[in-house]
């Protein structure tokens, strides 16, 4: 009754139906299966259920309701259907585009693309890379790291209603220097003090950012304690202006390191050794978010030893200017291959699932520890968009159940985006960033692909569309 009372109220209110962005447009989803990815058992399906949305905001859920529809509602037929909360990515780089001439750090292409030339397109090409990302699904997504127009990028991504929402952290503290991604505007800086950590986390807050970011590699031999002094002074700083600590540590001795340094956010699995009990404890102690990160090494290895291919979901939902770039290294002549695609093109099996970082992501689940799903897309590989996909499909891998992984892609990807109290449930008051999947998310994680309508921000889009407009 409180509903029919509710959705009358609303046609006195609600207008014709608009595509833009309007307070008081309504969009109702009929006959809905609503999961619930923040709960367990039974719970977490919800059949034949109706949400209505108000604006940008959820405005019920109602159960099993026969109700009048408002004049000018969007109206929308859940049946046969599944309503996910919107998914995020929780570990992306926007200053990198997944193709060959991304990272020359990593394989030098600047003779058949300049480095600079890369970077410029990927800057301007941020309103169709957008898209991709809510064509499939993901309406939030973490860029852990990137050039300080990184800060410029969420403000447009904020500004543009087909985008996701985005949280940032600007250049990565790093312990190595990386010459060649340093054009006028590095992501990467190199920091040898403490002192100098602070200076660069002041010219960052300033631009106030989600998370401060730090690159912890580790060669051996490297002074450790040295190093965790620089990674304790930043989150100090980073703490006192209430923002949180990421940190790149893929070996246990560093992502030790980072815990007792006060890391929040490890943006990768343990990949070196199996984590122990005192990494479990701090991370514990540290309440932190952990990101398993698995496909992105693989990604490299596939795309430089020209044996990547594109999954389904990247034929249909990639940057179809990226997509066509994925094979290039058919036409470039071999004198003009950096020597790390030589290697990996002789390789037998160059690609490797990365077992002792899947082992981790098990054990550190397991032990309660809040895992986020995240791809590092823009690496090499790595598509904006469609890499979810393969990500997911190795946590399951992993032993993480289907409902496990879309707690991680959802509820949890809310806590990374930061905003754990609006985003990630299914329920009135919340905003309006939901899926609607043709398939059971909970029967396989590769249903979430089955996606055929995307709302963000309360507004309806289709995938298919907003993949041809950026054609
Ligand atoms: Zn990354």
């Amino acid at each position: 009754m409180l509903s029919r009372l509710l959705i009358a109220a609303l046609a006195l209110f609600a207008t014709a139906a608009q595509a833009h962005h309007d307070e008081l447009s309504v969009v109702v989803i009929n006959g809905v299966t609503v999961v619930h990815p923040e709960l367990e058992g039974a719970a977490v399906l919800q059949p034949d259920s109706t949400v209505i949305i108000q604006g940008s905001r959820i405005l019920a859920v109602t159960q099993h309701t026969t109700m009048e529809l408002p004049q000018g509602a969007q109206v929308i037929d859940g049946r046969g259907k599944w309503l996910i909360p919107g998914l995020v990515d929780a570990h992306v780089h926007f200053f990198q585009s997944g193709n060959l001439y991304t990272r020359p750090d990593a394989a030098d292409f600047n003779a058949v693309v300049p480095y600079a030339q890369e970077v410029a397109r990927n800057k301007a090409r941020l309103d169709a890379t957008f898209k991709v990302w809510l064509a499939n699904g993901v309406t939030g997504v973490v860029d852990i790291g990137g050039p300080f127009w990184n800060f410029d990028m969420r403000d447009r991504a904020a500004k543009t209603d087909a985008a996701p929402r985005v949280a940032v952290a600007g250049p990565l503290i790093s312990m190595i220097a990386d010459p060649p991604l340093d054009l006028d505007d590095p992501p990467i800086i190199k920091i040898d003090t403490p002192e100098a950590g602070l200076e660069l986390v002041k010219r960052e807050l300033a631009r106030n950012p989600d998370f401060i970011k730090v690159w912890f590699i580790y060669d051996k031999g490297d002074d450790v304690a040295a190093h965790e002094a620089i990674v304790k002074a930043a989150g100090d700083a980073a703490h006192a202006a209430g923002k949180r600590l990421a940190v790149h540590a893929t070996e246990l001795v560093v992502a030790k390191a980072s815990l007792r340094a006060g890391a929040d956010y490890l943006v990768h699995s343990v990949f070196d050794e199996p984590v122990d009990d005192e990494f479990i404890a701090l991370a514990k102690k540290n309440n932190i978010i952990y990101c398993p990160t698995l496909f992105v090494e693989e990604s490299y290895e596939l795309a430089l030893s020209n044996k990547w291919r594109a999954t389904p979901e990247e034929q249909t939902r990639a940057d179809p200017e990226i997509l066509a770039a994925m094979d290039d290294l058919n036409d470039i002549p071999a004198d003009k291959r950096p020597p790390i695609v030589t290697k990996l093109m002789q390789a037998e099996n160059p690609a490797k699932d990365p077992v002792i970082g899947m082992q981790n992501l098990k054990k550190v689940h397991d032990a309660g520890i809040t895992i986020v799903m995240g791809t590092d897309a823009g690496n090499i590989g790595t598509l904006h968009g469609p890499s979810i996909y393969r990500e997911m499909r190795l946590m399951q891998q992993s032993g993480l159940t289907p409902l496990e992984i879309l707690r991680a892609a959802t509820t949890n990807g809310a806590i990374a985006l930061g905003k754990p109290n609006d985003l990630g449930v299914v329920e009135a008051g919340r905003l309006a960033d939901l899926v609607l999947l043709d398939a059971d998310p909970l029967v396989d994680s590769g249903n979430l692909a089955k996606v055929n309508r995307v709302i963000k921000d309360g507004i309806v889009y289709d995938p298919e569309a907003l993949m041809k407009s950026i054609r």
